[in-house]
């Protein structure tokens, strides 16, 4: 499943292209993805302007401009989409071809049985959405009923933001006595984070996985040294995942579609078995099964 830094990176390749721009017509192929698509989709998106393109955890948000052609005017509404296990968008610009923005561990589909939505553009770009397992997910939302609706509500700071801080964290993880690996994975305490970057933020951190979540606050939920060791590299692990993603998008996406993953940057995970990268460790990564899926660590400097 993409996580924050993939989805980060499909934004902003589709930013330049999508924003200020008017969606001529939109073209569902199909009624569903995980979840049915909209009454009248189709027909909804056809006139709107894309204000802007955001992001939330791992959902995009496609902001439409209320305004459209046709008798009734629409509220301003979002275009939520989740990418799901394997959904990914192409942007087809006539000759040429097909940029796909965004960097996957797992190769993405290009057939076209499985482009199921399309957004043809007023100046004549088509942006594809192709999901051959249809785990992905599009909804309209007003505007103004973002933060309240169910997908969103309970979902915590964005870990790149400024409401993600040791102060935060601490209060959140007092008291509990669930492992640091689940408790970053919860969406409750930090939004967005998956499996990969919890490995890759607590090898980094020298932070082990089992460690009860209590124990990285004070007794009182303060922050300490370790709390704040952990925003600090939760944000670095991520930021340099984009940049990698970024280089990797302008580097290879345009040649041949075969894009190039972060993986060369992980240190910890899907390394089992493999030297640890932390400086002067002379460990090797392990693996461990929490909560069903693969933790990779390092025994001798994750403490
Ligand atoms: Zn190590």
């Amino acid at each position: 499943m993409p996580e924050l830094p993939e989805v980060e990176t499909v934004r902003r390749g589709l930013a330049p292209v999508l924003e200020g721009r008017r969606i001529a017509s939109a073209l569902a192929r199909r009624p569903d993805l995980r979840w049915p698509l909209p009454e009248r989709f189709a027909e909804r998106l056809a006139g709107r302007r894309i204000a802007g393109l955001g992001r939330r955890a791992k959902y995009l948000l496609i902001d439409l401009d209320g305004e459209a052609p046709g008798p009734a005017s629409a509220p301003d509404e979002v275009l939520v989409v989740h990418l799901g296990m394997s959904g990914s968008f192409r942007i087809e610009a006539g000759q040429g071809p097909a940029e796909a923005p965004g960097a996957f561990h797992i190769p993405r589909s290009r057939a076209a049985a499985h482009d199921h939505v399309v957004l043809r553009l007023e100046h004549g770009v088509d942006i594809v959405y192709n999901d051959p397992r249809r785990f992905g997910a599009m909804l309209l939302v007003p505007r103004s009923g973002l933060e309240a609706h169910p997908l969103f509500r309970d979902i915590g700071p964005e870990p790149l933001g400024n409401a993600f801080d040791a102060a935060g964290l601490a209060h959140a993880l007092k008291g509990r006595r669930t492992p640091i690996k689940a408790a970053l994975l919860d969406q409750k305490i930090v939004a967005g984070l998956g499996n990969i970057y919890v490995c890759e933020a607590l090898h980094r951190a020298g932070i082990a996985p089992e460690r009860l979540a209590l124990t990285l606050a004070s007794p009182t939920g303060r922050a300490t040294r370790e709390t704040r060791l952990l925003v600090e590299t939760i944000r670095t692990v991520l930021e340099e995942a984009i940049a990698a993603g970024g280089s990797t998008l302008r580097d290879h996406a345009q040649v041949d579609g075969t894009l190039g993953y972060f993986q060369h940057t992980f240190r910890a995970y899907d390394r089992e078995g493999q030297p640890c990268l932390a400086p002067g460790c002379h460990g090797s990564i392990a693996r461990l099964v929490q909560a069903g899926r693969s933790t990779f660590y390092c025994a001798s400097c994750q403490r």
